[in-house]
């Protein structure tokens, strides 16, 4: 099955903004855009033979084609966004895989959040202060106080972020983040700074953990790569494509079997070109899946590419 491009899906959020631009050639019509969707259920394929089919659809037909003979589930197994946050978002959390599994879902949901830019003071809440007990979260929640328990985050451009499972978080303005997540549709909102959306307490409190992993992570630079995040569920890398590179030098040592990977453009344009297929083109902010199954090819920087790479991992089954 040959790479294709996706296409973005725009969301309509009250804490978003009216124009994309730069980032987008995308102008709200209605309801400010807040979310980006690149790999969403219902983004639509943009190339090849399969344009037109959403990605929940490619996933369900062709699971094996798609992630390889080691997945575990037939369905799309991350979530990758754009944020544009205009306000604060609420403060919410995610249920982890065995507490999600308890109420019927899949997996759970750890996310990260990597600045693709951010504006002096921009911030975001990960993780409760040290030493916040459950009650106090309880009283916070009630007592309209939580913010005060927060462990806010300096974002600056290049920062990333990892929230797992259990961590309270909330994104606040400032920064345009790409955010990876499990994909996973339980969100717990805990506290909307008195604004009078819906709460979830109760199973916010279920989900929450006092302590996590949350927090900044230091990239890990290697010779011909560089390491953003690596979790149970997910690697980011960043990787210098210097004119072309060869599909086989994308994949790290450790995997061994070829899977699925996405190819994000941080920054500038790239083409994925190859004697077996089509070109595919990769557009400023744009994401390539590469299937499983993919022909060998060449990713070739068509001017300032700056090209993360992501791909799935399956906790407890190596990379
Ligand atoms: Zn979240």
């Amino acid at each position: 099955m040959t790479p294709f491009r996706i296409e973005p899906l725009f969301v309509g959020r009250v804490w978003g903004t009216n124009d994309l631009r730069p980032w987008y050639d995308q102008v709200a019509t209605g309801e400010p855009i807040g979310e980006v969707w690149l790999t969403g259920d219902d983004c639509r394929v943009a190339t090849g033979p399969h344009s037109g089919k959403t990605l929940g659809e490619i996933f369900r037909e062709m699971p094996q084609a798609m992630m390889g003979e080691d997945a575990p589930s037939g369905d799309s197994p991350l979530l990758i966004k754009v944020l544009f946050a205009q306000e604060k978002l609420s403060v919410q959390v995610h249920p982890d895989d065995r507490l999600a599994q308890k109420y019927g879902q899949p997996r759970g949901k750890t996310e990260c959040w990597y600045a693709l830019a951010a504006e002096a003071g921009a911030q975001v809440a990960a993780g409760l202060k040290a030493g916040v007990t459950m009650d106090e979260v309880k009283a916070g929640i009630e007592g309209g106080t939580l913010e005060k328990s927060l462990r806010m985050l300096p974002v600056h451009a290049g920062d990333m972020i990892y929230v797992d499972a259990g961590t309270v978080h909330a994104i606040w303005p400032g920064s345009v983040l790409l955010e990876t997540q499990q994909n996973c549709d339980l969100t717990y909102r805990m506290y909307d700074y008195g604004r009078g959306r819906e709460l979830h307490i109760e199973k916010s409190l279920e989900a929450v953990q006092l302590k996590t992993k949350a927090g900044k992570v230091m990239p890990r630079v290697l010779e011909d790569r560089t390491i953003l995040l690596a979790c149970p569920y997910f690697t980011i890398e960043r990787i210098p494509v210097d004119a072309s590179r060869s599909s086989a030098s994308l994949r790290r040592e450790e995997e061994s079997k070829a899977g699925l990977s996405y190819l994000f453009a941080a920054e500038g344009t790239g083409r994925v070109s190859s004697p077996s297929f089509r070109d595919v083109d990769l557009p400023p902010r744009g994401m390539v899946a590469v299937p499983a199954t993919s022909p060998i090819f060449a990713i070739l920087d068509m001017g300032g590419l700056d090209l993360i790479r992501i791909t799935p991992r399956w906790p407890g089954k190596g990379a």
